[in-house]
């Protein structure tokens, strides 16, 4: 019995998979290693990291700035609390974080997944509406669609009926829209005195499919939340960290949020770490003699945990010593184009959603008349299992095939997913 043979069944026996049907779930793929953009395999197989390990990874796997300051800190203390105490690279990363996030923000509430800086968004969101006085603000604003992780708060905010509607005795109350102005504006007149926050992924939605919102939307949203005295939660958790082409997305549309969740690619893609980002404002309002119990009673064991941030902090100098957002720009122009000759002809490509380096490929199984696939098809998975045996490592979305690379794609490795994607397509919707 090789080692793989005896890791994938070690697998198979002890570990249950997120977002995985178990029943199916029979010879993983596991990776042993990675060097740049490459996942290899416990039997030195090479796989591109077409989907950036879930859209966390940004400078690729291994980076030796991003090792060597993780090394350090290692050598001065791996974790202690923030309950009570503070720590050198949780300082550090916070005064950063505000240097770059969108003008307003001054606080950083740290946690440990892109749901629980959401959950806290929510939590934080509610209570400082209670505590200035808006006790009738009971009520959230969402998209259609939204992903917002999978929490119980997060998933009350989240409007994707697969994953959200056998849930629904347990969660709260939330209104939700399509990302329409004109939807906007209704549910602005009609609720906006009972509204606490407008939460959104902004200008795109990632795990619907890589929706992408008109332009203005956002910026709507911002003045109607103003306005109504509504709190704007902006869920950077996807577009953040340079994955539209600027640092934050919400700076296309020149928006600054009331609280900014952050997650995924904080760290690199090496460690788990997430932070909510508010303003002067919010905080003010939990500002208040000790016995008045204003106190935000919330935190995880994790919260600013000292590795994590000082792998953040690297990553921060990464974005400016490597010039990545320009690297972006290019490689995203260089992905359009190449997607544009040689995906979009394809008689089974619906439509190609692109923002930056973040992609959705929506197959159909008739294009004349829009017909969709059937969910049994599992037509995204089959065209992702057969570009794995081409050595690229793709998640779809449904019928949506996703490209997300990690920031530090090559022009010949955005060549390859390319081609990869083209011939998976090919193959398997005939
Ligand atoms: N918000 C958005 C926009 C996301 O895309 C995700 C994850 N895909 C989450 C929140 C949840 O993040 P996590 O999986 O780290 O909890």
């Amino acid at each position: 019995m090789s080692t793989t043979t005896t890791l994938a069944e070690r697998d198979t026996r002890f570990v249950w998979h997120p977002f995985t049907q178990m029943q199916e779930w029979t010879d993983p793929l596991v990776i042993e290693r990675a060097e740049g953009n490459t996942l290899i395999d416990a039997e030195g197989r090479r796989y591109l990291d077409g989907v950036s390990s879930l859209w966390c990874n940004v400078h690729g796997h291994r980076h030796p700035v991003l090792d060597a300051a993780l090394r350090a800190q290692l050598d001065r203390v791996a974790h202690s609390t923030l309950l009570g105490l503070a720590n050198v690279p949780s300082i550090e990363l916070a005064e950063r974080l505000i240097d770059v996030a969108p003008s307003g923000l001054t606080k950083v509430f740290y946690s440990d997944s892109g749901s629980t800086s959401v959950e806290v968004a929510l939590k934080m969101a509610f209570q400082a509406q209670q505590q200035r006085g808006q006790a009738q603000r009971t009520r959230f604003l969402a998209l259609r669609e939204a992903y917002h992780g999978d929490t119980i708060g997060s998933v009350s905010v989240g409007g994707m009926d697969l994953f959200h509607s056998i849930f629904r005795p347990m969660l709260f109350d939330a209104l939700h829209i399509p990302p329409t102005l004109a939807a906007l504006d209704e549910v602005f007149a009609k609720h906006g005195s009972e509204l606490v926050a407008f939460v959104v992924e902004p200008l795109v939605q990632g795990a619907a499919g890589m929706l992408l919102q008109p332009p203005g939307f956002l910026r709507r949203a911002r003045d109607l939340c103003t306005q109504h005295g509504v709190f704007l939660i902006c869920d950077e958790v996807a577009t953040g960290f340079g994955r539209t082409g600027t640092l934050f997305a919400c700076e296309q549309e020149s928006v600054s949020p009331d609280l900014l969740c952050l997650a995924k690619g904080i760290t690199g893609g090496y460690l788990p770490l997430a932070a909510t980002l508010t303003t002067d404002e919010v905080f003010r309002a939990f500002l208040a003699p000790y016995a008045e119990k204003r106190t935000f009673f919330h935190g995880h064991t994790y919260t600013g945990n000292p590795l994590a941030c000082a792998v953040a902090c690297a990553s921060l100098d990464l974005f400016k010593t490597e010039r990545v957002l320009e690297r972006v720009n290019e490689r995203a122009q260089q992905l359009a184009t190449r997607l544009a000759s040689d995906v979009a002809p394809l008689p089974h490509v619906g439509e190609i959603r692109q923002r930056g380096l973040m992609v959705g490929i929506e197959l159909v199984r008739d294009r004349a008349t829009a017909t969709p696939y059937a969910y049994e098809d599992a037509i995204g998975a089959r065209v992702c299992a057969d570009v794995r045996r081409r050595g690229v490592i793709l998640r779809p979305l449904g019928p949506v095939v996703v490209l997300m690379p990690p920031l530090s794609i090559t022009a010949a490795e955005v060549d390859q997913l390319v081609s990869a994607t083209r011939a998976s397509i090919e193959a398997v919707c005939r």
